[in-house]
């Protein structure tokens, strides 16, 4: 068990990290823990999550009512609040606006294809919740469907947030989701995703337990899409059978403009 010093300390290194790694820029980006079933111990408003000192970080309840810090929480607390409530396993939530990832936020891409055994293994997919003003409870109700299923959810036209049983679990998958977002951007600069298949992602999900891996993530056929999903969706064609279906559709074109203008 760490004393409230300790974690006051270690709410300032993960602020110094994601400050570092450009995952927040100014004073973007809050970061909280659990202390005890009644309390919660969080980033301040107004301040660069890098120049963090152990007193500036202040303490709520889980309505999000001050009991004591000189600085008042983020207005992002909220959304805090909601995971600790909904996710009884949870003891600690990141939010960041890491830019590889919240591209695909902004681009409303979801990272939910299977490219990477280890973020199978990791976090099985990263959905995108709907768009919701900051600070207000559209942001709130944006992510709460994912929330009981999902350690790192995008946020549409906003950034990332993740969570864990514990602040390195948090931070890991803050790291995690920009880390496979860089990947994932990287095959598409190449023009060549190559999917793993059911098969493999079920002996990745079946490897879970071994590796002791812990995550709310389900297993669903889309999440993550794998190599099978997008063989259903493809066709093939002989080359014969391709021309026969542009001859046809420029036969039908061509009858379809002679009646219209009335000529051969
Ligand atoms: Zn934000």
């Amino acid at each position: 068990m760490k004393t409230e010093d300790e974690h006051r300390r270690d709410i300032c290194a993960v602020g110094r990290w994601i400050h570092q790694r450009g995952y927040v820029a100014s004073t973007d980006g809050n970061i909280s823990l659990r202390l005890d079933p009644h309390r919660i111990l969080t980033s301040p408003t107004g301040i660069s999550k890098g120049m963090m000192a152990p007193d500036d970080l202040v303490i709520t309840d889980l309505e999000g009512n001050k009991l004591s810090g000189r600085r008042n929480p983020s207005s992002e607390l909220a959304m805090h609040l909601l995971i600790y409530r909904r996710r009884p396993d949870v003891n600690a939530v990141c939010h960041a606006h890491p830019p590889v990832a919240t591209g695909y936020a902004s681009a409303g891409l979801a990272l939910n294809r299977a490219i990477l055994a280890e973020l199978v293994l990791s976090l099985g997919c990263i959905p995108v919740a709907r768009y919701g003003t900051p600070g207000t409870p559209e942001l709130t109700d944006a992510i709460e469907p994912l929330v009981r299923n999902y350690d790192a959810i995008l946020m549409a036209n906003h950034g990332v947030v993740t969570c864990g049983a514990d602040l390195l679990a948090a931070f890991f998958r803050m790291e995690t989701t920009e880390h496979f977002a860089l990947v994932a951007l990287v095959t598409e600069l190449l023009g060549k995703q190559v999917l793993l298949s059911g098969g493999d992602v079920e002996k990745l999900l079946a490897a879970r337990a071994r590796y002791g891996v812990q995550t709310a993530a389900p297993t669903t056929a889309e999440c993550p899409v794998t190599a099978d999903a997008t063989d259903a969706e493809r066709i093939t064609l002989t080359r014969r059978e391709l021309e026969t279906l542009i001859d046809e559709a420029i036969q039908k074109e061509r009858s379809r403009l002679q009646r219209f203008c009335n000529i051969d």
